[in-house]
């Protein structure tokens, strides 16, 4: 996210919590998602995400970008109210300063109801593989953020934690053809898996 998207989501953020939210009727694009949606966050202050369920990793001329265009759950009127109720508990000054993972912990509170992620070594791994998973080589992306912007997304398939261990990167799954790949941390081992998003 450039830095003008990540203040404009601050603006909006801000605008929300003294009470301006709810559709924009105004808007030329209104509505972008669903009739009765709420407009609050048209610049989302979790962006970019990664949890699949809501968007997806793109590979565009410019780089990767995380796509929000298929996600209707920031839109939702009770998933706003959820938001502002868990973001109204922080001083303005600690959201503007506030970093990626600050964010992400959150939205992964509101959303799994619970911390997904966790670190392994310098590396955040931020994969729910459970369920119908099934084993299949190791496959994920190693993601750098430069303030909230993505500034590098690598495709990687090591196989042996210490190799994680330094990356100092966000790892998230690769999204191909409907499946995500991943991996599940046995012992000093990456088991890969598979599953439906
Ligand atoms: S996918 Fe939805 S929740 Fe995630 S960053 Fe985009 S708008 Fe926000």
């Amino acid at each position: 996210m450039e830095q003008e998207s990540r203040e404009r989501a601050l603006i909006e953020l801000f605008g929300a919590l003294e009470g301006r939210y709810g559709p924009n009727y105004e808007c030329k694009y209104y509505p972008c998602h669903f009739e009765g949606q709420d407009c609050s966050f048209c610049f989302c202050p979790f962006y970019p995400c990664f949890i699949y369920e809501l968007g997806m990793l793109k590979k565009t001329t410019k780089g990767y970008v995380w796509s929000c265009k298929e996600c209707n759950w920031i839109h939702e009127k009770e998933v706003v109210e959820r938001v502002l109720e868990e973001l109204s508990s922080y001083p303005r000054q600690k959201l503007i300063e506030e970093n990626w993972l600050f964010f992400n912990r959150i939205i992964q509170k509101i959303y799994y109801g619970r911390e997904i992620g966790e670190f392994v070594g310098k590396s955040y791994v931020l994969m729910k593989m459970d369920g119908d998973c099934k084993e299949c080589e190791v496959r994920f992306l190693a993601i750098k953020l430069d303030n909230f912007e993505i500034t590098d997304a690598e495709e990687r398939n090591d196989t042996e934690v210490s190799k994680i261990y330094e990356l100092d990167a966000i790892l998230i799954p690769i999204l191909e053809n409907g499946v995500l790949y991943g991996f599940k941390v046995e012992g000093d081992k990456l088991i890969g898996v598979s599953c439906k998003p």
